[in-house]
């Protein structure tokens, strides 16, 4: 969580004097400022709403209004993959929060998004059956083929899980990865370094679209999937929508994605591109999302590892919130909250203290600055003087060294 860096107490320069160098020493200001906070990202189950109901959390309207009168930018990032974001938006205005799908940012929208913009070859969902209107335009797979598939989607299934589901997943992948042997190739990988014109694009996928498969990959693909029989074999893409452990669900704590996910990996040998939390990846698209820099973006979540620790990594500030999943044991797992609050409705306070601090620094750094050239100019001022008085002495010397033969001379006679 250290966002200010501590720096030797003086600085030495070497400062030029009539020919000569000086060596000044100044005081250097002490901390390195943390860039202003201007958006905000917050999860929704155990945030917003308690988990596993349609109870809103106390506080959390008012937060959320707090943040559009403030014209602070703001948006969900949720790994919820029951509903789609049309769907996750109407539960929302059903509790009274207004909503609408553009606030959410969610790993199947960003997979869906991915996909089209690869013209990715037929795909294999495994999620909620909800989730298929969020992939529209994706060519998908006979639902029960066993290869063939340039991409394996791995969500949250709830209680479709079984035995069969996940053998066929692990076949698809495994024959996948037969023909990413073959191909001598790999598969493309979604990142976070592309911008719009302005360096600010307006949504996540225009993140997850262009330039991140290597340019032979995609001729690779496109290739691939021209040749003679409208297909040849390409590599395949094992994509997991989020990789969390659990989730706290009506009746207790249930398995979400990351098992599943980690079984195929493990089966397979292979390594799925996270479209979701914990991965930094979603954080970083969503706080581009909002046309900031991650730096300038904080997480609110009850997840210490899926919100916290995640937007961390990606370069977000992290907040911990004592509601939803939260447990005293998530304070001890090595990951350092920038604040642990004990609800989103404490929100709002610790985002002004935030700014209040910010600017305090920010003018304590230029009190500092003017100080500092002020002690600057005082020695070189000092050095200036002494300079003169030096230089004065040896004229005085100087004419007293003409004078003292002609006494001598004098005395002699
Ligand atoms: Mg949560």
């Amino acid at each position: 969580m250290s966002q200010r860096t501590c720096l030797p107490l003086h600085k030495r320069t070497w400062a030029p004097m009539h020919g000569h160098r000086r060596l000044v020493v100044t005081r250097r200001r002490t901390t390195v400022i943390a860039p202003a906070l201007k958006g905000v990202l917050c999860d929704l189950d155990g945030v917003i709403y308690a988990s596993g109901s349609s109870t809103v959390i106390p506080g959390a309207t008012e937060t959320l209004q707090y943040l559009r009168e403030h014209q602070i930018p703001w948006c969900f990032v949720t790994n919820t993959c029951t509903k789609n974001r049309e769907g996750l938006a109407a539960r929302l205005r059903d509790m009274g929060i207004a909503c609408t799908a553009e606030d959410i940012v969610s790993p199947a929208k960003l997979a869906a998004d991915w996909l089209r913009s690869h013209n990715a070859g037929p795909t294999a969902l495994f999620v909620a059956p909800e989730l298929y209107t969020e992939f529209e335009g994706v060519p998908l797979l006979p639902p029960t083929a066993e290869a063939g598939a340039d991409a394996v989607v791995i969500g949250d299934m709830g209680l479709d899980w079984n035995y069969s589901q996940l053998n066929r997943a692990f076949r698809l992948v495994m024959e996948g990865e037969l023909r990413l042997e073959a191909a001598h190739t790999s598969m493309p990988q979604p990142h976070c370094e592309s911008s719009s014109g302005n360096g600010k694009p307006n949504h996540p996928a225009q993140q997850a679209q262009a330039p991140e498969a290597a340019p032979h990959h995609q001729a690779e693909e496109d290739g691939a999937r021209s040749g003679a029989g409208g297909r040849a074999p390409g590599p395949l893409t094992l994509i997991s929508l989020g990789k969390g452990r659990y989730y706290k669900d009506s009746d207790g704590y249930s398995i979400d994605v990351g098992p599943f996910t980690s079984a195929i990996e493990f089966a397979t040998d292979t390594k799925a591109v996270v479209l979701g939390k914990p991965d930094p990846l979603i954080f970083c698209l969503a706080a581009r999302s909002l046309g900031l820099e991650p730096e300038e973006v904080v997480m609110i979540g009850d997840d210490v590892r899926g919100d916290v620790g995640g937007a961390q990594a990606a370069g977000l500030r992290g907040v911990l919130v004592r509601t939803g999943k939260f447990r005293q044991h998530d304070l001890s797992v090595g990951i350092t909250p920038d604040a642990v609050l004990p609800s989103v409705a404490d929100f709002p306070a610790w985002w002004e203290a935030q700014q209040q601090l910010q600017h305090k620094q920010v003018e304590v750094e230029v009190q500092e600055q003017l100080q500092q050239e002020q002690e600057l100019q005082q020695v070189v001022q000092q050095q200036e003087q002494l300079q003169q008085e030096q230089v004065q002495q040896q004229q005085v010397e100087a004419s007293l060294g003409r004078s003292k033969p002609a006494r001598l001379a004098v005395v002699g006679a």
